[in-house]
């Protein structure tokens, strides 16, 4: 069966072009050809010879999603929804961020898996389950396609899924689409957001130290976690902690706290407080306050107290920041998504 050559980084891709006795730097050429040149098909790289180029397209195929569907809201987020080969539907969106100074620049929001296995009760994407990890390739080419549309430097892996469950398969498409020989995006501009799988922060931080991190936490209360994140408890609170240590230390990196605030639920007085005691010793940490996007499986409403609940963590020391998320009028936002094929339930937001 034939291979998506997305699937293999510089390196594996070398490996291959010694196994045919080629020379190596064949491989770098075959990435210049797709991440630079953006060639679809092998046969019109002309870099290489004609037989070369019928080997290859004999044992690799070139991953081009279907685009099922896209829509753009008021605030220029743009969401993707792609069709994979097995049918099932993944979801991309394209950011479009502006500064105070007028400034702007793209992001790439991509999903590491089509569902979730973590069922966070907040989220759209929890709800649908797991039916499989994406494959490298997969992942890339969610890059390449949103990059069709304008030049991207961000990438955040916030779409569908956990990234740090399908571990290896991200590791690999940053590696991708970092490559010097390729796209060369900088590591820099690569967020992964994680609701705290501690056993790979541990790996991340020694593998893959230049990307940033951000930990969903939601709730520093261990019994309210555990109830709003019912698939992280098996990694409680003390052991977070210990995990961002070592990779403050490894990393020399900060690390954002995403913090949804959620009416009634999680934004009280004594929850504030929970979150500057679980902060207050990490020094290298920020908090981001996020807005909560509602979506119709339960009762959930943003909460009215955002400003104060900021106010609070700022007068005990902590920074926090407060993010509006884009693209709520097409459900594009962080939460909101959720594919529908047949087997997954429909969202009709
Ligand atoms: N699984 C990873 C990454 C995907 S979720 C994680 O949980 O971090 C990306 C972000 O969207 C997380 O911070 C998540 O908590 C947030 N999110 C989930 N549901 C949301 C909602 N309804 N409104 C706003 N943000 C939400
Ligand atoms: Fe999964 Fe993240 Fe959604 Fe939780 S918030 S269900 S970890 S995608």
């Amino acid at each position: 069966m034939k291979k998506d050559i997305k699937n293999l980084t510089l390196r594996e891709l070398e490996g291959f072009f010694a196994s045919l006795n080629e020379k190596k730097y064949r491989a770098k050429e075959v990435f210049n050809a797709i991440y630079k040149e953006r060639k679809e098909s092998f046969l019109t790289i002309t870099t290489l010879s004609k037989e070369l180029r019928e080997t290859l397209d004999n044992i690799f195929y070139i991953t081009i999603f279907k685009e099922i569907s896209r829509k753009t809201s008021k605030d220029d987020a743009t969401k993707f929804v792609f069709e994979l080969s097995d049918k099932r539907l993944i979801e991309s969106v394209l950011i479009k961020n502006t500064n105070k100074i007028g400034r702007t620049w793209f992001t790439a929001c991509l999903s590491t898996q089509v569902g979730c296995p973590l069922g966070c009760q907040f989220c759209a994407t929890g709800k649908m389950g797991i039916i499989r990890n994406l494959e490298t390739g997969e992942i890339v080419e969610q890059f390449l396609r949103l990059e069709r549309e304008n030049p991207i430097s961000n990438i955040v892996f916030m779409g569908l899924g956990e990234p740090l469950l399908n571990y290896e398969n991200v590791k690999k498409a940053i590696q991708i689409l970092t490559d010097e020989n390729g796209r060369n995006l900088g590591k820099r501009h690569i967020t992964i957001s994680t609701s705290g799988i501690t056993p790979m922060i541990y790996k991340l931080a020694d593998e893959i130290q230049s990307v940033k991190l951000a930990v969903s936490l939601h709730s520093a209360i261990q019994i309210k976690r555990d109830s709003l994140m019912p698939g992280l408890k098996n990694y409680p609170l003390n052991k977070l902690k210990e995990a961002l240590v070592y990779y403050n230390k490894k990393t020399g990196n900060t690390v954002t706290l995403e913090y949804l605030l959620i009416d009634g639920i999680n934004d009280s007085r004594s929850d504030a407080e929970a979150l500057v005691k679980f902060s207050r010793d990490l020094r290298f940490v920020k908090v981001n306050l996020i807005h909560y996007n509602e979506i119709p499986i339960n009762n959930f409403k943003p909460s009215s107290k955002e400003i104060e609940f900021q106010k609070f963590l700022l007068t005990n020391g902590l920074r926090a920041t407060l993010r509006l998320s884009k693209g709520t009028d097409v459900s594009a936002a962080c939460g909101q998504l959720a594919t529908n094929s047949k087997e997954n339930i429909q969202f009709k937001i």
